[in-house]
């Protein structure tokens, strides 16, 4: 029999409802306007943790996710040449994906556009934990020469901040709380930074996400220690804003208890589908609620621009990384809450 040799790649499949399997593919090959990346590391979200755990419901057996990634440009397919992107070039992609022909109508609103995907969430399309995935030209961000390879996936969870602070309109003098020390949390204090606000609180229950969040510059508060009210009476009363990186009844109550009449709340966390609140503290005290999903383009291409001069924060926000084999483990003891203060690391390729 000949010997034939066809170019293989791994991903990581979730098999079942928490299960992750490493499984050996055909590497595909970039259409028309795509581009092959060979992933360097893909970083796990906290919405992959609650699809594998089928909490979420927005993640399939059978599918291979990841939208945190970064890598080296692998294959340019047809029609690319407009991007001018060449091989081996490091690069991180924007996994919001808007069909061309809605582009210019959501310029500037891509997460408006109601036929826009989000590659690793979206089933049916094979995404970033795995040796190489493929990716619309147009979506690709290209690193700078001397950012870390690593910290380009982290480009995604700070666009994520950055988007949230701009909805709420923070300004350098405001003060703000952030209720949810993780990395969502940890992505809008750097956001908060990057908008040149001074004061920010980040309310945590974890003492290593607390120790995290001071080095990145905020003032951590323990709402275990003392209720949060009390603590920011001590610190001049409620705030102007408050970022709700949780999103459960609780936490927006404290957002709401929190935050100054006519102040500002963010609703960035997604921790429960339907909420109840106290109307009053809106209505009558004239406080705003805006939601916050994930981003535009242009944050995107802000958050790749802070990324790549503020090396030490982003070295902060990785707690460590997890080879391919290990990652079911990893996805498995991070569902339980293991104390991991920032963000795991899936390395595919060196
Ligand atoms: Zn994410």
């Amino acid at each position: 029999m000949m010997p034939f040799e066809r170019e293989t790649m791994i991903s990581l499949v979730l098999e079942e409802i928490g299960r992750l399997v490493v499984a050996e593919d055909v590497k595909p090959a970039p259409g028309a306007g795509e581009v092959r990346v060979r992933v360097a590391v893909t970083g796990i979200c906290g919405s992959d943790i609650h699809g594998y755990t089928g909490e979420n419901g927005r993640r399939f057996p059978g599918q291979v996710m990841g939208h945190e990634a970064s890598g080296w440009i692998d294959q340019i397919g047809p029609d690319s040449e407009e991007f001018g992107l060449s091989l081996n070039q490091p690069v991180t992609f924007n996994p919001l994906v808007v069909p061309l022909d809605q582009a210019e109508n959501f310029r500037g609103r891509e997460q408006h556009c109601p036929d826009r995907y989000v590659i690793g969430v979206k089933a049916s399309i094979p995404a970033a934990f795995a040796t190489h995935v493929i990716i619309p030209s147009r979506n690709i961000v290209p690193l700078g020469p001397d950012v870390p390879v690593e910290h380009g996936a982290l480009v995604e969870p700070l666009a994520v901040g950055v988007h949230a602070v701009r909805r709420v309109m923070a300004e350098p003098d405001t003060r703000c709380l952030v209720i949810g020390g993780g990395p969502i949390g940890q992505a809008v204090v750097l956001a908060l930074k990057m908008a040149g606000v001074g004061q920010i609180y980040v309310s945590e229950v974890d003492s290593a996400r607390r120790d995290l969040v001071e080095q990145l510059g905020a003032r951590a508060l323990d709402p275990l220690a003392e209720p949060l009210t009390t603590a920011l009476d001590a610190l001049g009363g409620p705030v102007g804003v408050t970022f709700d990186a949780v999103g459960t009844d609780s936490s927006v109550a404290d957002a709401l208890s929190t935050t100054t009449r006519g102040g500002r709340i963010c609703l960035v966390g997604m921790g429960s589908p339907a909420i109840t609140l106290n109307a009053f503290r809106i209505s009558t005290d004239e406080r705003s609620l805006v939601g916050s999903f994930t981003y535009s383009g242009q944050d995107f291409l802000d958050a790749a621009e802070y990324v790549s001069r503020a090396s030490k924060e982003m070295s902060l926000l990785i707690s460590r990384e997890v080879s391919p084999a290990e990652a079911d483990s990893a996805f498995r003891s991070l569902a339980k809450g293991d104390g991991t203060p920032g963000k795991v690391l899936v390395r595919f390729n060196a």
